[in-house]
Formats: structure tokens, sequence, C-alpha cells
């Protein structure tokens, strides 16, 4: 046994020894990485290649990966992988940072749900103030516009009997470390950031749902450029900022109707500094005529509040399952 196997081989039998008892299959994969016919194994999933597409799939989950690609499909909703799938001998191979950070935090979130339920959520409308946010070519300003999908947030919330803080309630702008600050300070569980997007081209539409990037990975957004990949405080959270940034993001998706760009990774000041699960959404693109006249619309608003209020609500249901 390579030393390399011995370290993947004793780690997998260390993750999997609660949920699947012991496991025993050797992964002749490089370092830090995992093959996904053993992914399948562990789940039990049949796998199949379908055009560019590694299809993995039992009788509750279904997974999607493409061959030399970052795009990953978890139940029908897009997952940015840290890095491609590549393949190594006959195996095709994915980061393990993305199978124990993401994958498996969303498919078995029992293994890594906090012992206690979430009490208290904290929203954070972006921008404000002298800070307008994205002006669209009609003149509607994102401060504006997610002030108002928050308040609907809370109200959705509130409603269920959670308890919700906003880093500001009026047209003012917190810095964002007075934000981070905030959430930790009152006692934030979670941390929902809620912006509106913005692009070159008026032809960018969608919806997409950012958590931090794991230490050493570049953000899904700036992606091959000169970052800094650091671990910060957040970092503590990855196993659970996906399983909030899943929730958030399908039921984001879901409830738009806009395309699905992805739950992504950036390490935004209002991520990677927040001493909780934090997950910062783009609810539509301001630059885009279609999304412009929607993210006007009280109804439209309506609905993406639901998302990612449904998607909170979801998130403390798989918490709470866990707790049973
Ligand atoms: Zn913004």
């Amino acid at each position: 046994m390579h030393s390399f196997t011995r370290k993947l081989f004793l780690y997998h039998t260390a993750l999997f020894a609660g949920g699947f008892g012991a496991i025993t299959v050797e992964a002749r994969t490089p370092t830090g990485t995992v093959s996904l016919a053993y992914i399948a194994r562990l789940y039990s999933m049949k796998t199949k290649l379908f055009g560019k597409k590694v299809l993995m799939e039992n009788k509750y989950n279904k997974v999607e990966i493409e061959t030399n690609s970052r795009r990953a499909y978890i139940n029908g909703v897009m997952v940015w992988l840290h890095a491609p799938c590549r393949k190594h001998g006959n195996e095709w191979t994915i980061r393990e940072v993305d199978f124990k950070g993401s994958m498996d935090p969303i498919l078995r979130t029992y293994a890594y749900a906090p012992k206690r339920m979430p009490r208290l959520v904290v929203l954070d409308p972006g921008h404000g103030g002298r800070d307008t946010g994205s002006i669209s070519p009609k003149g509607y300003k994102e401060k504006e516009i997610v002030l108002n999908i928050s308040y609907k947030v809370k109200k959705l919330l509130e409603a269920k009997g959670i308890r919700v803080k906003m880093t500001r309630t009026g047209d003012t702008y917190p810095n964002l470390d007075v934000r981070s600050t905030y959430a930790y300070k009152v006692g934030a569980d979670l941390f929902v950031s809620i912006h509106a997007n913005a692009a070159g081209a008026s032809s960018a539409s969608g919806v997409e749902t950012f958590i931090t990037a794991s230490s050493g990975y570049d953000s899904t957004n700036m992606y091959g450029q000169d970052q800094d990949t650091f671990a910060f405080k957040n970092n503590t959270y990855d196993a659970m900022n996906s399983v909030l940034g899943f929730s958030i993001h399908s039921n984001l998706v879901k409830m738009s109707k806009r395309d699905d760009r992805g739950l992504r990774r950036a390490r935004y000041s209002v991520l990677k500094h927040t001493r909780c699960p934090s997950v910062l959404v783009e609810c539509g693109f301001l630059t885009n005529p279609h999304e412009e006249s929607l993210l006007n619309s009280p109804s439209y608003r309506e609905l993406v509040a639901r998302g990612i209020a449904n998607g909170v609500l979801g998130y403390f249901t798989l918490i709470k399952r866990s707790l049973r």
C-alpha cells in the first residue's frame, strides 16, 4: 500500500465509520482526490456515462458530474466544484474537498449538522446609503430592491416563529466589517446577504448563490486568476455553508423560475469573516431587460423572498431531523 493510499484509506474509514460502517475499499487515486466509482459505491448509486456527464443515482438522490468541467448537479441543481472532474487512469475523480465539504454534507446532512437548533437568522440587505449597489438602465437601485426583498423574507420567517435581525433596516450603509461583526455580536446562527446582479452583457440572466471558497482553492468567479486562497474564520463552516447554500439556492431557482447559475464560491468579505454558516444570494440581473422589470415588480420580489425563506426553513428542518 503506497503511503498516499494508506492516508486516503484511513480518512475514508474515519469519515464513514458512522454512516456507512467500516469501509475497506482502497481508492487508487492521487492524494486529495476521490473517484466517482468510489462515491457511487458508498451511496449505493448506479453509475453510467451519458455524453459528457457521469450520472450517479439511487432511490433518493441523483448526482451528475460533467467530465473535465467544474459543473455538477445534485438533484438537478447546479453546484460548482472547486476543480474540474478529471480522469486518472480509468477513474473519473473529483477533489476530496468537493466531496467532503460539499456533496456529502448536502446528501448526508445528519452527519455534519450542529447539535442544537439554530435560533437567530441575520439578513443582510446589500449596500445602502451612499452605496447604491447596481443601478438598472431605468434607474432602479439595487439597495432599495434588496431591502424590500429582505423585509419580505423577514416577515415570512417570523410567521414561522423564527427570530430575524437585519444588518440595516433603512437607507444606511453599515460597512462590510460592521455587518459580520453585527452578526457575531447578536449571536447569529446563520447569515444571508441579499443582492441583485449586474453584468456588462445585457444577455446575462438568472440567479446564483455564493458561499466561501475552501482554503487553497480559487473563487469560482475568479477561477485561475491571482488571488488569496487562505483559510478564513468562516471556513470552519464549510460543510454547513454547503447545506445552507444548497437549500437556499435550490428553493430560489424553483420559486424564481430563473436560469440556474449555480451554487458558487467566493471570498466576499461578508461571507469569509462571518462566524456562522453564511450565504450570499443574487436575485437576478438589473442589466437584463426582463429581469430588470421582474426585480421592480412586487410579485417577483415576493417569489424570490419565498425562495430564500423556504431555503432557510429547509435548513432548519434538516437540522431538526438530524437531532432526532
Ligand atoms: Zn450587490
